[in-house]
């Protein structure tokens, strides 16, 4: 199965920015080995498609509405995420948890709203330093999988990726070493197993994210039961995100 990599750039590039980054983008990126999404914010999302349109890769939003429409001022739904041709959604990243007090069972609503219009989420979960530091990790992630995950028929899990994101390696610089990684991953698989079937454990679509960068990223994304990576901040530099790509064994 061919690894994915996913590029998570933030509230980042007015849109001259993203004309160049996604033209570069589509010119260098070549490893017939990878699946690549790309997602950009809200405003940078209709370039981002029209430019990368029958390449390999793919677009996504970092975030949708749970409602389907109306006096929502401000907010942005799945039919239009979808109409602009973008395929993902990023949906329960730790800063909208954090920042925007975004809990599980809004997260669970955007899930299903995200898949009932054909987007497919990337679903974040992972543990705090708090919670790491007080052996709380698996009772975390769990808790986050369940409800998360809460209503959803086993063929919709199809359309999920779960990204594994500890906190506390987002952006700090940290990334978290190949055995909190698999210990991660197990508890995923395992929580995924036990709500559903062996087979959904076992097939349901697992990357890591968390400061990954040119450096550690070959070592981390081939741990057992990785399927590819998450990139936040290395993903804005256009050189370093290709070599990435261009790369990967
Ligand atoms: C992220 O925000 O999803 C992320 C992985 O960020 P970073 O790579 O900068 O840690």
């Amino acid at each position: 199965m061919k690894k994915i990599i996913i590029a998570n750039n933030k509230m980042n590039m007015v849109s001259e920015e993203a004309k160049i980054y996604f033209t570069k983008l589509v010119a260098k990126a070549n490893n017939p080995k990878v699946d690549v999404v790309v997602c950009p914010s809200f405003t940078n999302l209709m370039i981002a498609t029209y430019l990368t349109k029958g390449s390999m890769i793919k677009i996504g939003a970092q975030n949708v509405c749970d409602e389907e429409n109306g006096a929502f001022t401000g907010e942005v739904s799945a039919d239009m995420i979808k109409s602009t041709g973008a395929e993902y959604v990023i949906v329960g990243h730790s800063e909208r948890r954090n920042k925007f007090k975004e809990t599980d069972k809004l997260i669970n609503k955007k899930i299903k709203t995200a898949l009932k219009h054909r987007l497919k989420c990337i679903y974040c979960v992972g543990e705090s330093l708090i919670e790491k530091n007080t052996m709380k990790t698996e009772y975390a992630i769990r808790k986050q999988i369940e409800e998360g995950l809460k209503g959803l028929y086993e063929n919709e899990l199809e359309s999920v990726v779960i990204a594994y994101e500890p906190i506390w390696a987002i952006g700090t610089g940290i990334s978290a070493t190949p055995k909190d990684i698999e210990m991660g991953v197990n508890v995923i698989r395992k929580a995924v197993a036990e709500s559903y079937s062996d087979k959904a454990g076992r097939t349901i679509q697992v990357v890591y994210g968390g400061s990954l960068n040119e450096k550690n990223y070959q070592n981390i994304l081939n741990t057992k039961g990785i399927d590819g990576g998450l990139f936040g901040g290395i993903s804005l530099n256009i050189d370093s995100f290709l070599s990435i790509i261009n790369n990967l064994k």
